[in-house]
């Protein structure tokens, strides 16, 4: 449905016109025209959907000569960017209509401006609740006017603690308003507010999942433990994308990861959170004007900041939510262009929750291996080859080459070690990657290991064979992947990699053993126990009188378990 099948007004035609807009999205031709009649609305619908036109075009398109004086228009946001933009984008629809005076209001900026510009009567206002808050405090914010409230990205300010504000401000508007909600999700909370705050209100829901990550294609490599940042730069060196997004759980892993790459000569900025105002646009205009080509941030950093003509996303850790991997590769490939996202997990318990993702977004993500270096050293080459035959040279080179030349180095010499140092320059820093994927490799790879305990032993007949047969049955891992096993009286031990050992005890949740069922858990002990027990042959024996001791001993040693930590992705509450 093309945008001038509504009944917009001339000017707004010619702003969405210019803006290069034809077709509407789905959310946006389901939700305009209901907008525009007042309804009270929840939308939801992914990031990248066009949800800022959406609510921004029947705004503008609201707004008469009677505005002139006071709010008319409220739009709560999440953050400071997002208020920013989406004022942008609003002033870019109200281009050729007149009387529309939108002002932004968030904090960490002069309150003396924005104070000015609701004072000058500004019809749309757009703010972060707590800032919106405080213009209400100090009265420089009146809501008797308004009579249309939106709450864009509404999960995200619930998971931001804007709850208490977000209630509070709906509290403060008359009652005869409308009342609009986007959101990407719907926790429980925002039902709640739903009910308590809307109208009959009508909902809807694109479910775009598909739709918006079709156009990406999507990988992942498997890396070792601890090896994320060698393989990140060598899939940045092999790609060289010149628009990135690589995202992280933490803002530390994002100052880490930033620092690491600056240092190996990318363009890498970070986002996230704790940087002041200043920085944080400061690091998007560089990523905007492709000063950095790599911008390193956390998920509710990236939220909703649309930057087109990212070619690549890259999940250095993996979401904790699975609708946030779609948001994420949903930064790339916008607006019907094709893009790339690739995956690093390490360890199989990442590989179990990609599995997870991938059934959630019906997308195939399909395993790639990390390019070696022999890999990209071909590919320099390759670069090199045209390089040379686009260059021109000039009076300068060929002297100093005929000057070599009378050295006895010869034309073809001292090229080959100009090519030489060039190639060097270029790769010399990648990453060795020998044992990139450990866990196909089987055990004693130098990985880490660290013992797991079953509380079955020789009491109930238990054979190492039965113990490896359960682990593989349940894991999908191969007898390899495991190490040495330990069967005591009335336990027994394993070791296991430790990158794999919080997934072996989830997969191992309800397993029996030869008829048992059995608890596994991390064993955190030390050894001493067992290897008093042992017999100089280093089998544990049958010993009753070291076998008492060895109870005594053993029931300190399961006081001390790790408790079993679920540690299941982590939901959004
Ligand atoms: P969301 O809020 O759903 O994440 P945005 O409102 O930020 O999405 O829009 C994402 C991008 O799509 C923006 O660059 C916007 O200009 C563009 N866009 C929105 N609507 C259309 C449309 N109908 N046609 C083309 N591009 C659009
Ligand atoms: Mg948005």
């Amino acid at each position: 449905m093309h945008f001038n099948e509504l009944n917009l007004s001339d000017e707004l035609l010619r702003a969405v016109e210019e803006l290069g807009y034809t077709e509407m999205t789905e959310i946006q031709q389901q939700s305009i025209p209901l907008l525009l009649e007042g309804r009270d609305v929840v939308g939801r619908s992914n990031t990248g959907t066009g949800k800022t036109a959406a609510f921004g075009i029947p705004a503008v398109e609201s707004i008469t000569e009677a505005d002139r004086k006071s709010a008319v228009i409220l739009i709560l946001c999440p953050t400071r960017e997002l208020a920013m933009q989406a004022n942008e984008e609003i002033r870019k629809f109200a281009k050729f209509k007149e009387g529309v005076k939108s002002s932004a209001v968030y904090g960490g900026a002069s309150m003396e401006k924005q104070i000015h510009e609701l004072k000058r009567g500004a019809n749309i206002v757009i703010g972060t609740p707590g800032r919106i808050m405080d213009h209400i405090r100090r009265k420089t914010l009146r809501l008797d006017n308004i009579r249309t409230v939106i709450l864009d990205e509404a999960d995200e300010m619930l998971n931001m603690g804007f709850r208490e504000d977000i209630e509070s401000i709906l509290a403060d508007i008359p009652e005869d308003r409308q009342t609009v909600l986007f959101s990407a999700t719907m926790p429980k909370e925002i039902m709640a507010i739903t009910e308590k705050y809307q109208q009959d209100p009508v909902h809807i829901k694109i479910r775009s999942a598909q739709k918006t990550v079709e156009l990406i294609e999507q990988f992942y490599f498997e890396v070792a433990m601890g090896r994320k940042t060698d393989a990140l730069k060598l899939l940045l060196t092999a790609y060289k994308p010149s628009s990135a997004m690589v995202f992280c759980n933490t803002k530390v892993m994002v100052d880490q990861l930033t620092e690491e790459l600056v240092r190996s000569g990318f363009r890498a900025a970070g986002l996230h959170g704790d940087m002041k105002q200043i920085q944080r646009t400061q690091v998007m205009n560089s990523f905007k004007n492709r000063a950095a080509e790599i911008l390193v941030a956390t998920d509710v950093a990236a939220r909703g900041i649309d930057v087109s003509g990212v070619d690549a996303v890259f999940n250095y850790d993996l979401p904790q939510d699975n609708e946030y991997y779609i948001h994420r590769i949903g930064r790339t490939g916008r607006a019907g262009r094709t893009g790339t996202a690739y995956t690093l997990i390490s360890g199989r318990k990442q590989l179990f929750d990609l599995r997870a993702i991938e059934k959630y977004t019906h997308a195939e993500i399909r395993e790639m291996p990390l390019p070696d270096k022999a890999d990209i050293i071909a590919m320099k080459k390759e670069s090199l080859i045209k390089e040379i035959s686009e260059a021109q040279a000039g009076h300068n080179a060929y002297d100093i080459l005929d000057r070599l030349a009378s050295q006895g180095i010869d034309y073809r010499e001292a090229a080959a070690r100009i090519i030489e140092k060039q190639l060097k320059a270029e790769t010399d820093a990648l990453p060795d990657f020998e044992s990139a994927r450990p866990l196909k490799k089987g055990r004693n790879n130098g990985a880490k290991t660290v013992k797991i305990v079953i509380n079955v032993g020789r009491n109930r007949r238990i054979a190492p064979n039965f113990i490896l047969g359960a682990l593989v049955d349940a894991t999908g891992m191969t007898g390899k992947d495991f190490g040495k096993i330990d069967i005591f009286d009335e336990h027994t031990t394993v070791e296991v990699p430790e990158a794999e050992s919080e997934y072996i005890i989830e997969s191992t949740d309800s397993i029996k053993i030869n008829g048992n069922k059995v608890e596994v858990k991390l064993y955190k002990g030390s050894d001493l126990g067992a290897r008093r027990n042992r017999r100089p042959d280093d089998k544990p024996r049958f010993d009753r009188k070291k076998a008492a001791y060895g109870n005594k001993k053993r029931a300190e040693l399961f006081s001390d378990y790790i408790p079993n930590r679920k540690k299941r992705m982590k939901k959004r509450h």
